[in-house]
């Protein structure tokens, strides 16, 4: 009989155990599920809160852990539902709470280094280490404004590409960009060491709701059945997501008051302004021109901009082709 062991936490064929994983070298604990299937055969990872203000990502976790069952399970899930606890108890959005670090910058992180780079690390040789795919659930953080849409990994073998596209075509968001980064993220580093993986980015602004964690996890759902971990059929979707290529992602290069001219999902032309940073006086320090025709994913949603932090993130249009 097969056994999953993730930490202290141990599930047999057709059990599910839930408790708390220790991030090594801290007193962190993280609060994780394994599902293990009635039947063998391939094991899902799937990590929320990687950025603690991205509450629908966190939420849709929390619901699939507590809803799935393992007689429906033909392999296993590893459901990791808030990876930067400290930070969500501290209401500290993308940065962990010790040491300031955004932990997606920060993988495949040291068991030497900061908290932050101690998380990456248990994450790697814990959770990463078991999985065969990989769903990371995000949003816009609690700043940031955005249209739903999925990542799936570019730089990594050409088949896991290939699944991790797969399993982004059936999410259900109108867009799809290819990421060309192999470490750093989590599913980044995840997909070059040959895990497909994926990101969907869902919900923003520090809020969720139901209806978005219902989305969101129909989108998990499908994944599942897709990869025929779930049983049941891939439902009806409302988009096939298209291509966003060529994706410009702008930091602001002064602190101060942000004033955005778009809404994410527009469409702009080269050269026309997207926004301006401006000082505590209403003097414009920075504005923020279009460098080609293209569509807003995402952009700072609050009035405070800071200095090397994000502005926005835009693409080509893939309905102008
Ligand atoms: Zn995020």
């Amino acid at each position: 009989m097969k056994t999953m062991k993730i930490g202290n936490i141990c599930a047999e064929a057709g059990e599910k155990s839930s408790g708390y994983v220790k991030v090594k070298g801290t007193d962190i604990e993280l609060p994780v599920t394994v599902i293990c299937g009635e039947k063998e055969g391939k094991t899902v990872f799937i990590s929320g809160g990687v950025h603690n203000a991205e509450y629908v990502g966190i939420q849709t976790a929390i619901e699939i852990a507590d809803e799935i069952l393992p007689s429906k399970l033909t392999g296993n899930l590893i459901i990791l539902h808030l990876m930067n606890r400290t930070g969500f108890e501290h209401r500290t959005m993308s940065l962990v709470y010790e040491d300031g670090k955004n932990l997606n910058r920060e993988f495949p992180g040291s068991d030497q280094g900061t908290v932050a780079d101690k998380i990456c690390h248990t994450v790697v040789t814990e959770f990463q280490k078991n999985a065969d795919y990989y769903i990371d659930l995000h949003c816009g953080d609690g700043y940031e404004e955005l249209i739903p849409y999925v990542y799936c990994v570019g730089a990594a073998a050409p088949e896991v590409v290939h699944k991790a596209r797969q399993m982004a075509e059936l999410v259900n968001v109108p867009y799809l960009v290819q990421s060309p980064c192999v470490s750093g993220g989590s599913y980044n580093y995840a997909g070059s060491c040959g895990i497909p993986s994926i990101l969907i980015e869902r919900g923003c602004m520090g809020r969720w709701s139901k209806e978005e964690v219902e989305l969101g996890k129909q989108d998990v759902r499908n994944v599942l059945r897709y990869l025929g971990v779930l049983e049941g059929n891939v439902s009806q979707r409302t988009y096939n997501p298209v291509d966003v290529g060529n994706v410009i992602y702008k930091n602001a290069e002064h602190s101060g008051c942000w004033y955005p001219t778009k809404k994410v999902g527009y469409t702009f032309k080269n050269g026309e302004v997207l926004g301006e940073v401006k000082d505590y006086f209403g003097n414009v320090l920075e504005t923020c021109v279009a460098e080609m025709n293209g569509i807003l994913l995402y952009q700072v949603g609050s009035l405070c901009i800071i200095k090397g932090g994000p502005m926005v993130a835009y693409g080509e249009n893939p309905n102008e082709k």
